[in-house]
């Protein structure tokens, strides 16, 4: 996984890349980011968002700090009953205020397991924000022009 520095201005994908988009969550392989124990809304919320990918692609980055584990070609995460696999998309979470966050779908994992803190502002957003299944969630997705889609128990939901 591509490290960027949190609240730097997103370039993974230069198509996408605008002023008001920054960068959370590209850890990378350093093991040097803050933490904090998450709470249960944080998780929800970062698990909900997980759902609905964006800039999916067909490879898979595996996180740095897990053990590696040759058979493994992704990493799954679960939560309230419901498995997914991480590590082959973006999220994108949105303050009230107009500030767009990017960050790798594996962000859920980085925080649930190895208690990485996102920055407060992007904390504040995913809190206060619009999040999925809420419209202005998707309208705000349109606005920004990427390529989405939403996807529920495996099915394929929205697309853009
Ligand atoms: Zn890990």
């Amino acid at each position: 996984m591509t490290w960027f520095g949190d609240l730097t201005e997103y370039e993974y994908f230069a198509r996408d890349r605008r002023p008001d988009v920054l960068n959370v969550g590209w850890l990378g392989r350093d093991p040097s980011f803050p933490t904090a124990i998450p709470s249960e809304e944080t998780l929800d919320l970062l698990w909900g968002i997980c759902w609905v990918a964006v800039r999916q692609t067909r490879g898979f980055h595996l996180c740095e700090f897990c053990p590696h584990q040759p058979t493994k070609w992704c990493l799954e995460a679960s939560r309230s009953g419901r498995a997914r696999a991480l590590g082959s998309a973006e999220v994108r979470v949105f303050s009230k205020a107009g500030a767009v966050y990017a960050a790798p779908n594996l962000i859920y994992h980085y925080v649930e397991a190895h208690r990485y803190k996102p920055p407060d502002e992007f904390w504040l957003a995913l809190h206060g924000g619009p999040s999925p299944p809420d419209e202005e969630y998707f309208d705000r997705l349109r606005q920004l022009g990427v390529d989405w889609i939403a996807w529920s128990r495996g099915r394929n939901l929205k697309m853009t």
